[in-house]
């Protein structure tokens, strides 16, 4: 077995890992893992945009976008962090325009700005420019061009190491455990601070948005460890995935003026949302559209609506709207006008569903698409482990795997981009200032071994039971039972069901007995995390008796700031899940109820 000894270990090269490996590298000796080679990562799928009050087409501040970002996570972000991200927020996009990044422009050569849901003149309750873009393309150029950055750098990659497991020593970080994809050997990384920025779980729904990597390994290895999860019960259902097949079709088309129409025709987020309509923030969308669906209004009563952004339709609502180009112009576009900005969206529609969204509105249901819970971390990205908020040194985590929390209870678009930026680049500068500070922890002989057992049970058991059955009622159960609206009696069955599908699990069967690229044998211990994460989002929505934000009962309908305004901790123990609570960090803005 190899050992490799760096000061940083940094797990995941999205946009989260790869910004605090850039940080990190500069002061000590840093390595990145990845199970992907790094511009496959989810951030290369983002679309839309990353959020900063720069104000170049019109008056936007920092205070602004707080507040919307306090608002829109129903009153569970945490402020000061919240904060942080968005007067950290220029700053950042202009680090990444320093990089090279190419950004849309304005015809005056600024970075160009869209509306994006939930983003607002905090005077006129009116929507603002806020997102920054790259076309549809923002994430793609923000991986390649940090990837450039990190290559420029000089700095390590272990491309296609999976990592199975995290070492602690005394309580504290001492590195990771990985298996080498192409050659099946494990691999021990000792390391004086390790960054986990694995991204999110959306796979675990059978709508999603989510790349196929998206399997929560992050967590399920941290809770593993002892170490708890933070806010699990909250994952946003985004409202526009392509019909059955859940790809994103990004808020951006409802930026640029796109409107949401039943089977009547009716452009319905003018009842649910009077002033902000189909640029109400993920959640509040979402429900409507199920309402409607329910209501039998779905397009000829199937499970899907229309998204049009037909440029007649778009001038239409904007005309009625009262809309405006900066200049005080009425705001018109053309098929040109589409073509240049959603690049991308036209080309997933012809390809994947045959329809041209110049000439067709695009079939939508929502679809799983946002984790905002995760490992919980202070805004120095460290990994805090209990509700006092006792550091665990060593241990940092961001990026959509950590819960910080900036999103609380819903997350606004354009916001992670953002937060993967802010909060990888703390990681990387507090994991090497507190690695300069340490000495190597010593490296227990028997490191490997929690991980290569797993791989072993795995590999020697005998059963009948095939992943891919458990995994398909897996993620029906959860979409069905755990997703846009949830009851009681719902998550109670879908417990059940979750506990009768880890049983099975243990007995699954494995063909492929081989060490190279053996991607069926880690397709497995994914859906193992999979389950896991499972159960402790189940239970902590089952406790969690209100709704806010992403989390919809229709059994508590109402907000309980009395009872329920407090982050979920939940641990996995040997005799099962247990849970705690925190407080939220209340500054500046006291809950108040949202009006749309
Ligand atoms: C389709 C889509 C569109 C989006 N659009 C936007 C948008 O417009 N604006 C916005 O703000 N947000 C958007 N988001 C959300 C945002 O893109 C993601 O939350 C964010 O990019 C996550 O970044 P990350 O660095 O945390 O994770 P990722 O970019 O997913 O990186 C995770 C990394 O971890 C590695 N990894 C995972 N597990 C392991 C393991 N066990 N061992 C080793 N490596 C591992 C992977 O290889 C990968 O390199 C979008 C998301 C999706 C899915």
């Amino acid at each position: 077995m190899q050992k490799h000894r760096y000061d940083v270990v940094v797990v995941g090269a999205g946009g989260a890992g790869l910004m605090a490996a850039l940080h990190a590298s500069k002061s000590v000796s840093t390595a990145v893992l990845s199970k992907l080679y790094p511009v496959r990562s989810h951030t290369g799928a983002a679309q839309g945009g990353i959020g900063a009050a720069l104000g170049n087409l019109e008056e936007d501040r920092a205070e602004w976008h707080t507040f919307d970002t306090v608002k829109g996570s129903d009153y569970l972000g945490d402020q000061d962090a919240i904060e942080f991200m968005c007067q950290e927020a220029p700053a950042t996009v202009y680090e990444l325009e320093h990089m090279g990044l190419p950004f849309s422009r304005t015809p005056d050569g600024r970075i160009a700005q869209r509306p994006f849901g939930g983003h607002t003149n905090n005077e006129t309750g009116r929507p603002v420019r806020r997102a920054c873009y790259a076309a549809d393309r923002t994430g793609h150029m923000i991986l390649q061009t940090l990837y450039q950055q990190c290559i420029k750098q000089g700095i390590t990659f272990f491309d296609e190491f999976q990592v199975l497991d995290l070492i602690l020593v005394n309580g504290a970080a001492a590195g990771v455990v990985a298996l080498e994809l192409a050659t099946g050997e494990l691999h021990v990384f000792h390391a004086k601070a390790v960054i986990f920025a694995t991204g999110g779980y959306g796979r675990l729904w059978e709508i999603t948005s989510n790349a196929y990597a998206y399997t929560g390994d992050g967590i399920a290895i941290a809770l593993r460890r002892g170490i708890p999860a933070e806010d699990m019960e909250f994952f946003q259902f985004h409202p526009t995935g392509i019909y059955r097949l859940g790809i994103l079709i990004t808020e951006g088309v409802r930026g640029e003026g796109g409107v949401l129409i039943n089977d009547l025709g009716e452009r319905f987020m003018e009842r649910y949302a009077p002033t902000v309509k189909d640029l109400a923030s993920r959640d509040v969308v979402s429900r409507a559209m199920y309402l409607e669906m329910r209501e039998g209004r779905g397009i000829g009563g199937q499970r899907y609506l229309y998204l049009d952004v037909r440029p007649e339709t778009v001038n239409k609502y904007a005309a009625l709207d009262g809309r405006t180009n900066p200049d005080g112009t009425p705001y018109q576009i053309t098929a040109d006008d589409i073509m240049a900005k959603l690049p991308e969206i036209i080309d997933f529609c012809r390809t994947y569903l045959g329809v041209d969204p110049i000439t067709e509105p695009i079939p939508v249901q929502p679809t799983a698409h946002y984790a905002m819970g995760g490992i919980p971390t202070n805004k120095r990205a460290e990994v805090v482990i209990d509700e006092e908020n006792t550091v665990m040194p060593g241990f940092y985590a961001a990026g959509e795997v950590a819960c910080v929390s900036v999103h609380g209870a819903n997350r606004l678009g354009t916001n992670s981009l953002l937060d993967i930026l802010v909060f990888g680049k703390q990681a990387g500068l507090n994991a090497a200032e507190f690695a300069r500070q340490t000495l190597f922890p010593p490296l227990p002989a028997d490191a490997a071994d929690f991980a290569r057992e797993q791989l072993e049970r795995l590999r020697n058991a005998r059963g009948r039971e095939q992943a891919a059955e458990i995994a398909k009622e897996m993620k029906h159960i959860m979409f069905d039972l755990v997703g846009v609206f949830r009851t009681e009696e719902g998550m109670r069955e879908a417990l059940d069901k979750i506990r009768e599908l880890k049983e099975r699990y243990q007995h699954v069967q494995i063909q492929d007995r081989g060490k190279v690229f053996n991607m069926e044998l880690l397709h497995v211990w994914e859906l193992g995390n999979l389950l896991d994460l499972a159960e402790v989002t189940t239970i902590s929505a089952l406790a969690r008796t209100e709704s806010r934000g992403a989390h919809a009962r229709e059994d508590y309908p109402e907000r309980d700031d009395e009872h329920w305004l407090k982050h979920t901790l939940a641990w996995m123990r040997e005799d099962g899940v247990k849970l705690a609570y925190k407080p939220v960090v209340i500054t500046k803005y006291p809950p108040e109820k949202r009006v749309y």
